[in-house]
């Protein structure tokens, strides 16, 4: 699995590559701008990201704005929503609007929390079939 992890906070960036490290190899970057960088370069080369979780707060562009950004990229490739990239927007409390406008007007795919719970993430992973249940 292909991930991509973007968030200004190194503390936070470190602790999703330490969850989610063990099942994919995990790109970090620390701008919107980059991450959105990032998804142009691997769809060119035709190996997207699987997972992309995005930091809703970053400075320059925000997680919003690099969603939005990204979602577009793919439908420039071709991708269709049916093989578009997992998106987790990754919130603190205090975002909930964000949330809600990157549900209904960005596309994402879910969110996550912040304190990032490694328990919660890789149920989001099983969620979403980024990873098998040990019962299947
Ligand atoms: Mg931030």
């Amino acid at each position: 699995m292909k991930i991509l992890i973007a968030d200004d906070e190194p503390h936070n960036r470190l602790l999703m590559e330490k969850i989610l490290g063990p099942y994919g190899t995990c790109d970090l970057t620390v701008t919107g701008e980059e991450a959105v960088d990032a998804c142009e370069l691997a769809l060119t080369d035709q190996e997207p990201y699987d997972l992309i979780c995005l930091d809703i707060m970053m400075p320059e562009m925000d997680g919003q704005e690099a969603l939005t950004r990204i979602r577009d990229l793919e439908r420039t490739h071709g991708i269709d929503e049916s093989h578009e990239a997992v998106i987790f927007m990754v919130t603190a409390l205090n975002t909930e609007e964000q949330v809600v406008k990157a549900f209904f007007h960005g596309g994402c795919t879910d969110y996550i929390a912040k304190p990032v719970q490694r328990g919660a993430l890789l149920e989001k992973l099983h969620q979403y079939s980024l990873l098998p249940r040990a019962d299947q």
